[in-house]
């Protein structure tokens, strides 16, 4: 259900590729290279066996990667604040929801400064 919400979200500009439309105060740069930075570590564990902070199927493209990613950020966030605290801010600010209670949280969003 996330999953597929996920994909019709993402699907609203230039169809499904892992880059949704984003609230003006969210920089497409920023989403880039923190997708781009968590998809290069996490395809490294796998290679390494190393266990993942979400399913492996994340890794058979952006779409999915952005699908997946936004089904552990709603059913398993500490999981992901822990394992991948950028993604999870970015999430945040994406979805404008706090899956964890702020003071537990203590985002980690690199701030608009
Ligand atoms: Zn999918």
């Amino acid at each position: 259900m996330i999953h597929e919400l996920a994909h019709k979200l993402d699907m609203l500009r230039d169809g499904a590729n892992g880059a949704p439309p984003m609230h003006p105060d969210m920089r497409p740069g920023e989403w880039h290279d923190i997708f781009s930075a968590a998809w290069d570590r996490l395809e490294n564990d796998l290679q390494h066996h190393r266990s993942l902070p979400l399913d492996d199927y994340a890794l058979t493209s952006p779409a999915e990667f952005f699908a997946v990613c936004s089904e552990t950020f709603f059913e398993t966030p500490e999981t992901m604040k822990q394992d991948m605290p950028k993604v999870y801010g970015l999430l945040c600010q994406f979805y404008r929801q706090q899956p964890l209670p702020v003071a537990a949280s203590k985002m980690q969003l690199a701030g608009n400064n």
